[in-house]
């Protein structure tokens, strides 16, 4: 237990190094979670440390209720965003929220990603919706982040960053990058002409796909 808790510390400086890296975001802003031993615990990154000098033991064991359980920092002001969306959402293990730029564009707009790639579908569940603004680290980002969420893996939210979802640390990122990537082409696609979305029937063939690959 105490080795996989090390690996999952480990894991999670891995993806902070690699979201700085590549310009996914920037010093401390944007956490990260996932879930560990029996379910009720999570790991969570801490408040205020930039990414680059993030080390594993600042990283903050905290219970479903946000006490802290082991760790020294206080933990990711976002706290209250992770647990509300792994409390609605039990396919949910691991949550990687950052300040990416392309997203980040659609987020300043208001702007959903309307259903126009395949893999949207397959992987992300369908468009990604915009969560209307509220502050940062309140209850209030939190309530809205989880219903624009709704059943897909991933959310923008209003002139913030976008929130990513998986059942695994790797799903997340995943997803991460895949947003990012969509946000990059609707974008793209906007300046050389009108994007088009899927057929319907390509939505709903592949949405059946989504669930089955949730459930697994
Ligand atoms: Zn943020």
């Amino acid at each position: 237990m105490q080795d996989s808790i090390r690996a999952l510390r480990e894991e999670i400086i891995r993806i902070g190094d690699f979201l700085i890296k590549k310009d996914l975001t920037i010093g401390s802003s944007g956490n990260i979670s996932v879930k560990i031993g029996s379910k009720d615990l999570i790991l969570i990154t801490p408040s205020g440390i930039p990414f680059e000098i993030m080390r594993p033991e600042d990283i903050v064991v905290v219970n479903l209720e946000g006490k802290i359980i082991e760790g020294d920092k206080n933990p990711s002001t976002e706290l209250p965003m992770h647990l509300k969306i792994y409390k609605e959402r039990e396919d949910i293990s691991a949550i990687i929220h950052a300040h990416t730029i392309y997203a980040g564009a659609l987020a300043v707009t208001h702007t959903p990603i309307p259903a126009i790639l395949d893999e949207m579908i397959l992987y992300l569940g369908g468009e990604i919706s915009v969560a209307e603004y509220a502050p940062p680290g309140t209850e209030e980002l939190a309530r809205n982040a989880v219903k624009a969420l709704g059943k897909k893996k991933a959310v923008i939210l209003a002139n913030h960053g976008v929130v990513a979802c998986g059942k695994n640390l790797k799903d997340a990122l995943e997803v991460l990058l895949r947003v990012e990537r969509a946000a990059k082409i609707y974008i793209l696609a906007r300046i050389i002409g009108e994007p088009r979305k899927l057929p319907k029937e390509a939505i709903e063939h592949e949405l059946e796909i989504y669930k089955l690959l949730l459930e697994e």
